[in-house]
């Protein structure tokens, strides 16, 4: 930030970001939940359209996944939790009120760690801890499509401006997270919401694409600003209508100047309690006011009457602990020590499940070739992994190489080794799983780091298994 004479400037953001998840069915009713490119208005009933006595039945998976997000972003999980209504009016909401929660979210006062990207680990940066005030579950809003009067169609209106409506994602189940004002940039933001698209992904919860609208940002930012020994804060600025990662970036820079800027000229402070809508004008790149004032109390929530409250035990919730499989941190460190690789070739392999998948089969069949020279390889030359098989990515990589013949002695003890910790592929393959053979060949190679002859390997494997 600019430091003229005797000021200091600290941007204080927050996010509220949602996130469509990828479950067959809409939130409260049967209808499907894939809504992105369908024929308009094909995909609801009476419960997502909101006519009267419609019932909503909740979405079991749509709960247990946004805990999954909970306990991946290191929140509490209350044992009890309910769904309550945020009335208010708009065209896009047709019952009056979005089914939400209030008081008692799904998740709580969770924390995550953001490190800066690739290569920032390398560089030292440990990230640092933003805090999760909440993750809660509701529905997603019918979508407005705002067009302009057109000029040979049916719809003249005389070229006015005029509004469709698509029912479409009306119901889809939409999970909110809430993070603590814990951000001081927009670089920083981007990286945080990088990071939590991975997260989603790596969970299989959502594609969590932006431009898709299946991720939707909104920034709240003031700031911190000490002068001549006095501290003040700007008033409060949530922006919203942002459908990408830079125009965050650009919303929240834009939005940082503008606050400086208004404080230098009227020396307007941050009211308690009180905060400002603004929207984002992509054609303009700046922020225009939208509501001066919006608190709480304007939504009259109230318990939902017609869905009960949630209760879990904790064998539940331990469960759902146990369905997450490796995040992208862990698996950077893993990749690392097991591989010997830098922490920047981890952190680009694990960017998505996929390529991480992809090394690690590679590696196991790597025989010559070194796990690091894989890891350069796909790293560096930016390898199609839908195009090119990792097997093949061997083959290529092998050419040319000299086995170094590995002592028959070292060979069988290696051999040996591994058979002593893998009882459960040897019982497999005694089952007649002929796959096991294989595994047990891509540990042979792993223990001589890539030294020994995969096809010795396997008949010395058979020798011993039969
Ligand atoms: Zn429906
Ligand atoms: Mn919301």
């Amino acid at each position: 930030m600019p430091n003229t004479l005797n000021q200091k400037i600290e941007p204080i953001i927050g996010l509220e970001i949602h996130i469509e998840l990828q479950t067959k069915s809409k939130m409260f009713c049967s209808c499907p939940a894939d809504h992105f490119g369908k024929e308009p208005n094909n995909q609801t009933c009476p419960v997502c359209l909101g006519l009267p006595g419609a019932l909503p039945v909740p979405n079991q998976k749509a709960i247990e996944w946004t805990v999954l997000a909970g306990l991946a972003l290191d929140s509490e999980i209350p044992l009890f939790s309910k769904f309550d209504r945020k009335n208010y009016f708009y065209p896009d909401l047709p019952k009056g009120y979005q089914i939400s929660q209030y008081d008692l979210p799904l998740a709580e006062k969770g924390k995550w760690k953001m490190s800066r990207g690739a290569g920032s680990r390398s560089a030292g940066d440990n990230g640092k801890w933003i805090r999760i005030k909440r993750v809660h579950l509701e529905e997603d809003t019918a979508k407005l499509i705002h067009q302009f009067g057109m000029e040979n169609g049916k719809w003249k209106m005389e070229n006015k401006n005029y509004t469709l409506i698509d029912f479409n994602r009306s119901g889809v189940p939409l999970m909110e997270i809430v993070t603590e004002p814990d951000l001081c940039s927009a670089e920083e933001a981007k990286i945080f919401l990088q990071k939590l698209q991975q997260l989603v992904r790596y969970l299989a919860i959502s594609e969590a694409d932006m431009e898709k609208g299946q991720m939707r940002c909104e920034p709240t930012i003031n700031l911190k600003i000490s002068k001549n020994r006095k501290l003040f804060f700007t008033p409060l600025v949530e922006v919203k209508n942002i459908n990408s990662f830079r125009f965050v970036q650009k919303a929240i820079d834009y939005e940082i100047n503008r606050q400086r800027e208004e404080f230098e000229r009227t020396g307007l402070e941050k009211q308690p309690g009180s905060k400002t809508t603004r929207g984002w004008d992509e054609e303009k790149q700046i922020t225009v006011l939208q509501r001066e004032k919006e608190e709480a109390e304007d939504y009259r929530y109230f318990p939902e009457p017609d869905i009960p409250p949630i209760r879990w035990t904790k064998a539940q919730i331990s469960n759902l602990q146990s369905q997450i499989s490796e995040l992208p941190d862990q698996k950077i460190k893993r990749l690392m020590k097991r591989y010997g690789l830098s922490a920047y070739q981890a952190e680009i392999l694990t960017q998505t499940k996929e390529e991480a998948d992809y090394f690690e089969r590679a590696c196991e069949i790597a025989g010559v070739v070194p796990f690091k020279e894989i890891a350069n390889v796909i790293v560096n030359k930016r390898i199609k992994i839908e195009k090119l098989s990792s097997s093949e990515l061997i083959k290529t990589l092998a050419k040319g190489k000299k086995q170094r013949p590995i002592l028959g002695e070292e060979l069988d003890e290696a051999i040996d080794e591994v058979l002593k910790e893998n009882s459960t592929a040897i019982s497999d393959f005694k089952k007649g799983k002929t796959a096991a053979i294989e595994f047990l060949v891509g540990q042979v190679a792993r223990r001589t780091k890539g030294q020994a002859d995969p096809n010795q390997t396997r008949k010395l494997l058979l020798e011993k298994l039969l």
